[in-house]
């Protein structure tokens, strides 16, 4: 037990993570988002109220008296985050995938919980679920739709890198908001586990929090271990768990005044610290300082050269991919590497180009750079909305040469699909 209801909702109103609050903000001040935003406002609510009216006539409504207790966790939840002036339905999804959703529409909340979810959670793992959802809610991500977004829009690729780092820091957010619902670290982490075995907790997944934790001193280490992992929308992503282990250490929770106790700033430092390491827009801000002193460094260099490759599978370079590039290299880079008289550059040499400075100057990257080099190729070739067959080729061949597995492209490619 952390704290008293009183306290948890306290708390809960203070505890979304300010890079998720940042960013969202700066995504939906963007032009093109606030457009498809306003256009769709119409059809989001037809679809939303269709929607609402199948699932009354498919599925079981949660009430006090159809699950007493399913309505106190979601009571507890709703206390919690402070939604009880929302329109509220909780319906029961027949389905035996571990798995809950969660739509919000002006005042209404609609949450759905799959059977198979409920079955296998404890009373506390439920409330972490629920509030995961809640929160997304309380928290109004649903304001920028990053699914719809990605679908129906070309976003330049430095909008699209944005968007991502939104969606997965918004999840930092949502995990606050459940673990202040499941009152307990332990109980936040075994529902992470359970959601990501089909089910399985204590007993058959080993897991131990307290040895996870040991091992979080070294920030870089950590990244280096796992940065591929962090990328992933799996729920035992180690980024997520190390954030809740953070969160737990919030100086706000009453009996927690222990030596380790962090302020919420500290705590939200810790993790800007991660998120800057494995920041995928580094390039292109790295780019901008060094422009200013007018060098232009081989991680540069090698993007360029790299990101032209992969765009160039499969059309010879048109304006718009070489607009995408520019987006994320900066226009002089790209005009620098651009032959006299601006004819096309031929794509051999672009590999030959790239080789050499894999071969020599980034000969020792780390796994972090290996990912932001993969996750910002992959926006660069999805700049036109679609990967062709021979562009993912391409990524496939950079991920062998960079020695990364090319299910860290799938991974990338199931958040945008
Ligand atoms: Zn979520």
């Amino acid at each position: 037990m952390f704290a008293s209801v009183t306290k948890l909702k306290e708390i809960a109103n203070t505890a979304r993570y300010p890079g998720d609050e940042k960013l969202q903000t700066k995504l939906l001040e963007d032009g093109k988002i606030k457009r498809y935003i306003e256009d769709n406002k119409k059809s989001y609510k037809t679809s939303s109220d269709h929607s609402y009216q199948l699932l009354l006539s498919h599925c079981m409504q949660v009430t006090q008296k159809s699950s007493p207790y399913l309505f106190k966790t979601i009571d507890r939840c709703t206390e919690i985050l402070d939604l009880r002036d929302h329109e509220l339905s909780v319906f029961i999804d027949s389905n035996r995938d571990i798995n809950a959703w969660c739509r919000k529409s002006e005042n209404r909340v609609t949450i759905g919980l799959n059977s198979g979810l409920i079955d296998c959670m404890e009373f506390e793992e439920l409330c972490f679920i629920v509030g995961h959802e809640f929160g997304h809610a309380f928290y109004n991500h649903h304001l920028l739709p990053a699914y719809g977004i990605c679908q129906d829009l070309k976003l330049t690729p430095s909008k699209l890198l944005t968007l991502m780092s939104w969606s997965r820091q918004s999840e930092i957010s949502a995990d606050r908001a459940g673990m202040l619902c499941a009152d307990s670290l332990d109980a936040s982490v075994q529902a992470l586990i359970k959601l990501s075995t089909g089910g399985l907790g204590k007993g058959i997944i080993a897991f131990d929090v307290d040895e996870f934790e040991k091992q979080l001193d070294d920030i870089d280490s950590f990244i280096d271990e796992n940065s591929d992992l962090m990328y992933t929308t799996h729920p035992l992503n180690p980024f997520r768990v190390r954030a809740l282990i953070e969160f737990s250490k919030l100086s706000d929770f009453s009996n927690k005044k222990t030596k380790g106790s962090l302020d919420l700033d500290d705590i939200n430092l810790q993790i800007d610290k991660i998120i800057e390491k494995m920041n995928p827009s580094e390039i292109k801000a790295h780019n901008e300082k060094n422009a200013e002193e007018k060098k232009t460094t081989p991680m540069d260099l090698f993007m360029v050269y790299a990101g032209y490759w992969v765009l160039s599978a499969d059309r010879e370079g048109s304006g718009e991919e070489l607009a995408s590039l520019e987006d994320i290299c900066g226009i002089e880079l790209v005009d620098s590497i651009k032959p006299v008289g601006g004819l096309s550059l031929d794509r051999d040499q672009t590999y030959d180009e790239f080789k050499k400075i894999l071969d020599g100057d980034l000969k020792k990257l780390k796994k972090s750079e290996k990912c932001t080099i993969l996750e910002t190729l992959v926006s660069i070739a999805r700049a036109d909305g679609e990967i062709s067959k021979l562009e993912r080729v391409a990524l496939d061949e950079m991920a062998g040469l960079i020695d990364m597995d090319v299910s860290f492209i799938d991974g990338i490619l199931k958040f945008l699909d």
